[in-house]
């Protein structure tokens, strides 16, 4: 009998956005392998207890309030990630807004803001990931987090299809340039997943209703089922696996 086992022990992980929702599931599901974990987020209470959450569990999480737009905030939680927990080995993207509003209303501000969190943000940690790994000399895996948006429009939501198409190329880029470091890079692409971000929108029984009867599966997600593949790509079973963002949508983006 052959049994699989996922271990992270002895690797270190920051996880972007993780005081709630995906990122928390995320951040979990990683410390459960026996990852360290950074919990991260603009938020400090949610990531302090969340952090809090996967010590009493037996896991080890450090919090680190850092806004992924801002370059200063993102290079001292490397350092304490470094400092504290002994390396960085995996990185999570996920910190993310959304913005529904037709593209003609949409001011530059809000266009600015999507795309900074979304995608520049996406950009400036896996950069500042990359250096580390680059300098340790032992490579490591970056995940980023699109959404079936990404691939297919589901208006009105202009600026965030175009970050999420954004973060699926550059995971391409990012892969290419940095597979001699032995760096894998790979996406996640959540469909319609139960969070604090998409619960109002999902109250609404008509939205309910016409989201079910379009996903083959026949359910909304949960942030389990992200958690789980982002514990696969941060694990030694995808080492083959670089640049592909992989839909977790319940069929949503096959039709
Ligand atoms: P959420 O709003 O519940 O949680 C996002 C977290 O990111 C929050 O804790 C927030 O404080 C944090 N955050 C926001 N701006 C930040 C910044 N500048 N720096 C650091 N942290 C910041 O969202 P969610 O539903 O858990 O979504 C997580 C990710 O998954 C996002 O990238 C989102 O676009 C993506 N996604 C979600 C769904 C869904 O249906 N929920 C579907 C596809 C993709």
């Amino acid at each position: 009998m052959i049994s699989l086992h996922i271990s992270l022990e002895g690797k270190t992980a920051i996880v972007t956005g993780a005081g709630r929702g995906i990122g928390k599931a995320i951040a979990k599901a990683l410390a459960a392998a026996r990852a360290k974990v950074v919990v991260n987020d603009v938020d400090w209470d949610a990531a302090a207890q969340v952090s809090q959450e996967i010590e009493v569990r037996g896991g080890i999480a450090k919090p680190a309030k850092a806004d992924v737009r801002v370059s200063s905030e993102i290079v001292q939680m490397f350092q304490m990630a470094v400092r504290e927990l002994g390396g960085i080995h995996v990185l999570v993207n996920n910190a993310g807004i959304v913005l529904r509003k037709p593209a003609e209303e949409i001011l530059e501000g809000e266009w600015d803001r999507v795309i900074d969190i979304n995608l520049k943000g996406t950009f400036l940690c896996a950069q500042t990931a990359a250096k580390a790994m680059i300098s340790e000399g032992k490579g490591g895996k970056i995940i980023n987090i699109s959404s079936i948006m990404g691939a297919v429009a589901l208006p009105p939501r202009a600026a965030y299809c175009a970050s999420k198409g954004g973060i699926i190329n550059l995971t391409r880029d990012l892969a290419a340039e940095w597979a001699k470091y032995g760096i894998a890079v790979n996406g996640i692409a959540p469909g319609w997943t139960v969070t604090e971000m998409t619960q109002t929108y999902f109250s609404q029984e008509p939205v309910r209703q016409f989201l079910l009867e379009r996903i083959p599966l026949n359910r909304l997600g949960k942030p389990e089922d992200i958690a789980n593949l982002a514990v696969f790509l941060a694990s030694d079973y995808s080492d083959y696996i670089t640049g592909q963002t992989i839909y977790v949508d319940g069929g949503w983006t096959i039709l």
